[in-house]
């Protein structure tokens, strides 16, 4: 029997950022199934940061993340967390609605660009493809591994114990939680749901239901950039009917269908018929050639019914936190949610 303070399930950046966040006050063990980090939706994602993704909530927790990502703790990477990329938002005539909402909801922070203009900054865009464009100059790519990086060493310098290859295989509530874990058993009066697209599972095997948490797949490629052309100081172009985006990744084209299909937890992988559509969506909008494809994958994207992520105790089960639902912006709102949620675990403790 292990005794701690609070035990977290899941080391992708949730669980991770919340160790980094408390690790200092409370005994913390982190316990994630596999036998490294971040190996799930963490490791998969596209890395941008967005201010004007997702409903107001999403909005205001990103926004509350930026003096993170500019202004890290002293000591916590040695590189910046965020290098600026602009994003560049189309819409196809049928679509002027969804941008023309997005426009309005986003005040100061996007900006209407006339579609000739969108094709100077962006050359590879049809001009026929869309009818209207708008930018957000505010918008980077984040550095997901230094971030990432950044909370482990956080948490393993303040104390927390970090244990890999322990998969939770039973939660049993009495004055304390007992967690059972990888052959070991696991005291403590907080337990901590950070368990990605597994967070129903594991609300489940709480006793608590699943609270309608659902994980979507989502797929993405890598591609060759055209023959001697520098891809670098391209924008990131978003198709405000969500067929596709794309953006520049270290000399190549990242590119996601944007798709989000409902799939239970698992090992999420490509399916041949999407990476065949993002390739046909990039073609019918870009002059891009999508001649071979150099890595594909997929992740699962896992959101609560109102699309806002949840970080609070459990109001039936005293000391059951559920830290999960991060949708599509669980890196980017990182900062903000793991210290909401630090604040209201230190509070209980
Ligand atoms: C294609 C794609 C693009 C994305 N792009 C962006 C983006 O640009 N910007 C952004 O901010 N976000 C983006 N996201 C979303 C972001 O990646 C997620 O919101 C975030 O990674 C979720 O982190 P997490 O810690 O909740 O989940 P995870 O990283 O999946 O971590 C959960 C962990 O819990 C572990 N676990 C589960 N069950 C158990 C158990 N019983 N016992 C022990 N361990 C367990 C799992 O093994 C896993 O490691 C993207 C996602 C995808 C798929």
């Amino acid at each position: 029997m292990k005794d701690a303070d609070v035990v977290i399930i899941g080391g992708g950046i949730a669980g991770v950022s919340l160790a980094a966040r408390i690790g200092d006050r409370a005994r913390v063990i982190l316990l994630e199934r596999e036998s490294m980090l971040a190996a799930h939706t963490t490791g998969r994602s596209a890395a941008v940061f967005t201010e004007t993704y997702g409903n107001a909530a999403v909005r205001e927790l990103t926004r509350a993340s930026r003096d993170f990502f500019e202004r890290p703790p002293e000591g916590f990477t040695g590189h910046p967390l965020l290098h600026p990329r602009a994003s560049l938002f189309i819409a196809r005539a049928e679509d002027h609605a969804r941008i023309e909402k997005f426009v309005g909801e986003n005040p100061g922070m996007v900006e209407w660009l006339a579609p000739d203009e969108a094709v100077r900054r962006m050359p590879v865009l049809k001009r026929g493809y869309f009818a209207a464009a708008a930018l957000e100059p505010g918008s980077a790519d984040i550095d997901v591994h230094a971030l990432f990086d950044g909370f482990r060493r956080l948490a393993l310098h303040q104390g927390a114990a970090i244990v890999t290859n322990a998969e939770v295989a039973a939660l049993e509530r009495g004055a304390r939680w007992a967690v059972v874990a990888g052959g070991e058993r696991y005291r403590a009066p907080v337990v901590v749901n950070a368990a990605g697209a597994w967070a129903g599972v594991v609300g489940e095997m709480a006793g608590l239901g699943n609270r309608g948490i659902q994980p979507m797949r989502r797929t993405a490629i890598m591609i060759d950039a055209p023959e001697n052309t520098d891809v670098s100081g391209w924008l990131f172009v978003n198709d405000a009917g969500e067929q596709f985006y794309f953006k520049p990744d270290a000399g190549r084209i990242l590119a996601s269908l944007a798709d989000e299909t409902p799939s239970p937890p698992c090992d999420a992988q490509p399916e041949e018929i999407d990476v065949a559509t993002i390739a046909w969506r990039l073609e019918e909008a870009t002059h891009l050639n999508v001649k071979r494809i150099r890595r594909r994958w997929a992740g699962l994207r896992t959101f609560t019914p109102n699309r806002t992520p949840i970080f609070e105790f459990d109001a039936a089960a005293p000391g059951f936190f559920w830290l999960a639902g991060q949708g599509g912006y669980g890196i980017q709102t990182s900062p903000a949610i793991s210290q909401r949620a630090a604040d209201a675990i230190l509070a209980a403790l």
